[in-house]
C-alpha cells in the first residue's frame, strides 16, 4: 500500500514529536521504530491524527507504504546509527529517494555520506534540528544542507513543520553537504555560550549580590522584557522561581553540567578555521570545569571559597543587564566570523542574514536580538557584528557596564570566564598596536622565523641576536 507522503525512521524523543507535527500539518507519514513495542505505543498516543500515520514493522514495509520518490527521515542517534541506517535502507530504495538525517549529526560526517550517496545512492540531506522536544512537535528551526534540489523537493513539509516568525518559516537551506549540520553545531555552540553567560550573571547575583534564587527569577523575568527577550531568559527566569517544597530548586541541583558535544565540535571546527570564538571557548571550558566536582572541592577545602561578597552598591543590576548584552552581541559576532570562515574554507556561500532568521524562532538561542543582527548583517555583510553600525553603538553603551561586572568579579573571585573572553576579545579586537611585535621577536629569536617591519618593506626580516640561541 503506497499511501504515505513521507516517512521517518526513530520514534524516540524528537522522531515521535516531529512525527505528529508532520502528520498535524497534513502530511501522511510512515514510521518504523528499531524496537517495536515503541512504535505500538507510538500509534497509541497518536490520537487524532492516527489517520495520518502508517506504522510499520519492517523498513521493507516501511519503504512500500511511502509515495515515490520517496523521501525518510532518521531521527536516530548521531554516528554510526545514521551509517547502520542507510545501509539497511540503501537495498530497498530507489537511486533517486532521498534519506534525509535530521539528528546532530557531525558535518564532516554528513560530508562523507553525501559524497558517498553520489556513488552509491540514494540522494541524501543532513538537517539540523533545534527546539528541543517541544520544538519538533509544534515548530522547530531547520537548517538544512545538502543539493538544493532535493531539499526544494521536500520543502513543503519542512517549511510546515517548522517555527513560525511573524509567518515566515524558520527552515532554510544552507548549501552543500555538511552546510546544515554545521550551522545547527554552530548554534549549539552560541547556546553554550549564552547558557554559560546567563549561569555567570546568575553567580554574582547568588554569590556576590547575596539574592535568593526567586530575586533572581524576577531579574531575569524584568530583562526579558527589553533588549535580552529570549528563550534562555525567560527559561531563566522560570528555573530560578521554581521551588522544592520551600526551597528553590535551583538550591538543590548539583552543579556540574552535562553536555552532548555539539559544543565541542564548535570549538574544534573553529581552532581548525583559526576562527576565534573565546565566547564559545569559555562556555565549552566551562562545562568540563563543573564536571570535576572533587577537584573543587578540595582547591575550595585548600585554598577557600573564591566568590566574595560585593561591597554595596559594587555593581546595580543594570551594569549586569548591560554586562549580558555586550556580552551576548560579542558572542553572536564570533559565532557568525566563524560561519564566515567555514563558508570559505568549504566553498559553502552561507547566507549570515538568513541563517540569524532561522533561528529567530523555535530555536533554543531564539531571542529578539537576532532579528536586528539579520538586519545588520543584511545591511553591512562585511563588516561583522561588531563594527556594523546598529551593534557598534549597542556595545558603546553596554561595554562599561560588561567591564565593571568583570573588574568587579574579578577583584571578588567571581569568575565569569565567558564574559571576561569576550571582554578582552573587544578589547583586543579594537587595539590596532597590538603585542604580537613580542611574539614575533621571540619567535624570530629562537627559530629565526623571520618577521615583517613597520618602517621598512619586506618579509623574513631579522633581528640583531643571530647567535644567542
Ligand atoms: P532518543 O534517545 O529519544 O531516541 C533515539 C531513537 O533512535 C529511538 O527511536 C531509538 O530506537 C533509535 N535508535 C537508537 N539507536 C539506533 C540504531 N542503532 N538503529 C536504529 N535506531 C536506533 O533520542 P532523541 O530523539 O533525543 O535524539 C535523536 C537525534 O536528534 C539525535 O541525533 C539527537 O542528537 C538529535 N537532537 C535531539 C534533541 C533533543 O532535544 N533531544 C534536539 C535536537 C536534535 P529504540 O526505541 O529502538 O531505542
Amino acid at each position: 500500500m503506497t499511501t504515505a507522503h513521507i516517512g521517518l525512521i526513530g520514534l524516540g524523543t524528537m522522531g515521535a514529536s516531529l512525527a505528529l507535527n508532520i502528520a498535524e500539518k497534513g502530511f501522511d507519514i510512515a514510521v518504523w521504530n528499531r524496537t517495536t513495542s515503541v512504535t505500538q505505543g507510538f500509534k497509541a498516543q497518536a490520537g487524532d491524527l492516527f489517520p495520518r500515520i502508517v506504522a510499520t514493522e519492517t523498513l521493507a514495509d516501511l519503504v512500500a507504504a511511502i509515495e515515490k520518490p520517496r523521501a525518510i527521515i532518521l531521527m536516530v542517534p548521531a554516528g554510526p546509527a545514521v551509517d547502520q541506517q542507510i545501509e539497511a535502507l540503501r537495498p530497498l530504495l530507489d537511486p533517486d529517494d532521498l534519506i534525509i538525517d535530521a539528528g546532530n549529526a557531525n558535518f564532516h560526517d554528513t560530508n562523507r555520506r553525501a559524497e558517498e550517496a553520489k556513488v552509491k545512492g540514494p540522494r541524501f540531506l543532513g538537517m539540523g534540528v533545534s527546539g528541543g522536544e517541544e520544538g519538533a512537535r509544534h515548530g522547530p528551526s531547520i537548517m538544512g544542507g545538502g543539493e538544493k534540489a532535493d531539499w526544494d523537493r521536500v520543502a513543503p513539509v519542512l517549511e510546515a513543520i517548522s517555527a513560525k516568525y511573524q509567518g515566515i518559516p524558520c527552515a532554510t537551506w544552507m548549501g552543500q553537504g555538511g552546510a546544515g549540520h554545521f550551522v545547527k553545531a554552530v548554534h549549539n555552540g552560541i547556546e553554550y555560550a549564552d547558557m554559560q553567560m546567563i549561569a555567570e550573571i546568575y553567580g554574582v547575583m547568588r554569590d556576590g549580590m547575596a539574592m535568593k534564587a526567586a530575586e533572581i527569577g524576577a531579574v531575569f523575568d524584568q530583562w526579558n522584557a527589553g533588549p535580552l527577550q529570549s528563550y534562555l531568559i525567560e527559561i531563566s527566569a522560570a528555573v530560578s522561581k521554581a521551588t522544592d517544597g520551600a526551597r528553590p530548586m535551583l538550591d538543590v541541583i548539583l552543579d556540574k553540567a552535562g553536555q552532548k558535544g555539539t559544543g565541542r565540535w564548535t570549538v574544534i571546527e573553529a581552532q581548525n578555521l583559526a576562527a576565534p570564538i573565546p565566547v564559545i571557548e569559555a562556555a565549552v571550558m566551562a562545562r568540563n570545569v563543573s564536571a570535576r566536582l572533587d577537584e573543587r572541592r578540595e582547591g575550595e577545602a585548600m585554598f577557600g571559597a573564591a566568590p566574595q561578597p560585593l561591597a554595596k552598591d559594587a555593581l546595580s543590576i543594570a551594569a549586569l543587564e548591560q554586562a549580558m548584552i555586550a556580552g551576548k552581541i560579542l558572542c553572536y559576532a564570533q559565532g557568525f566570523a566563524l560561519i564566515v570562515a567555514a563558508s570559505h574554507e568549504f566553498g559553502w556561500d552561507l547566507p549570515l542574514p538568513a541563517i540569524a532568521r532561522v533561528w529567530r524562532e523555535g530555536c533554543i538561542i531564539r531571542s529578539t536580538m537576532l532579528n536586528d543582527m539579520a538586519t545588520a548583517l543584511e545591511q553591512h555583510p562585511e563588516r561583522g557584528l561588531m563594527l556594523a553600525p546598529f551593534f557598534a553603538d549597542h556595545l558603546r553603551a553596554a561595554v562599561p557596564g560588561l567591564r565593571a561586572t568583570v573588574a568587579t568579579g574579578v577583584a571578588n573571585g567571581l569568575a565569569l570566564p565567558a564574559l571576561s573572553a569576550g571582554l578582552a576579545w573587544f578589547d583586543m579586537m579594537r587595539t590596532g598596536r597590538s603585542t604580537a611585535n613580542m611574539i614575533q621577536a621571540q619567535r624570530d629569536f629562537f627559530g629565526a622565523h623571520g618577521f615583517e617591519r613597520l618602517d621598512l618593506p619586506g618579509t623574513g626580516l631579522h633581528g640583531p641576536w643571530g647567535g644567542h640561541m
